[in-house]
């Protein structure tokens, strides 16, 4: 790999990079995500996924799984359906054993997908034949998927980041502390928003619904992958004031953070 330059998305970028609906927008035109996520073990991971990706940047969101989860889906989101043709697919948080399983049917659509959690176990080296992929593995997940021990991965993430993502020819997403989206090319880009306050359960579920919602409204996979992460770290800060925050306190800042940039 070419020597990496490190590029930090400016709000100027993020604004210009902004999903916007024009003046004859419909619903399909905006994009449709559907998430794949949760379980009866973790139902929460799914509706954290959800919360992510029903935060306007696409025009709707479609849940497929657990029915007791898809259930309380309907209710924390009466905007959210069923199964139907997506643009891009979220896979695998709080999955469990059904995220092989889901991480197939998506691969299958064709379409741009964002792989997490539990689904990163299931994927081999060949699927980007299949669709454009996001992959949103912390230290310990990336470790599981290559083999290097986590503290070389937590002591190098560039080196590790951009390595995974030559592998699986896709979009690597390394979190943690400085959070690292890596292209297959070798390019990166550093999330400079954020808050250590975000080192909370679920905040990573949060973002893969974020980032599938900017892949649905046609981001490509890199665009979404950094756009995405630079949106939630911004409104997790702005969640956090300073203060303390849990999860599902970060998609409902989302709006307020593209108000901001786009007024
Ligand atoms: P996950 O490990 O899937 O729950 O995702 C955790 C989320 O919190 C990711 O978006 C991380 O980038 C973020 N995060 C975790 N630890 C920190 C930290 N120390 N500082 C800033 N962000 C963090
Ligand atoms: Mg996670």
């Amino acid at each position: 790999l070419p020597t990496a330059t490190i590029e930090a998305l400016q709000p100027a970028d993020v604004t210009a990079l902004i999903p916007r609906p024009t003046q004859d927008a419909h619903k399909y035109t905006r994009g449709v995500v559907g998430i794949r996520a949760g379980s009866s073990s973790y139902p929460g991971a799914g509706l954290l996924s959800v919360a992510g990706a029903a935060t306007g940047l696409a025009g709707m969101v479609r849940y497929v799984g657990d029915q007791a989860v898809a259930d309380r889906v309907r209710e924390a989101h009466p905007e959210v359906v069923g199964e139907g043709r997506v643009q891009a697919w979220v896979v695998g948080s709080g999955g469990g054993e059904e995220a092989g399983d889901h991480l197939r049917a998506a691969l299958t659509d064709g379409v741009s997908t964002l792989v997490d959690a539990d689904a990163l176990a299931h994927l081999t080296t060949t699927d980007h034949e299949h669709a454009p992929l996001v992959l949103t593995p912390h230290a310990g997940e990336l470790s599981a998927m290559t083999g290097a021990p986590r503290a070389e991965i937590e002591s190098a993430p560039l080196r590790h980041a951009r390595a995974a993502a030559e592998r699986y020819r896709a979009v690597v997403l390394l979190k943690g502390r400085h959070t690292l989206v890596a292209h297959p090319d070798g390019r990166v880009r550093v999330t400079t928003t954020g808050t250590p306050w975000l080192a909370t359960a679920g905040a990573g579920d949060v973002l893969g619904g974020v980032i599938g919602a900017l892949l649905a409204a046609g981001l490509d996979a890199f665009d979404a992958a950094s756009v995405g992460s630079w949106l939630h770290g911004a409104a997790a800060t702005l969640a956090s004031g300073g203060g303390p925050i849990t999860a599902g306190d970060v998609a409902p800042a989302v709006p307020r953070v593209v108000a901001d940039l786009l007024t």
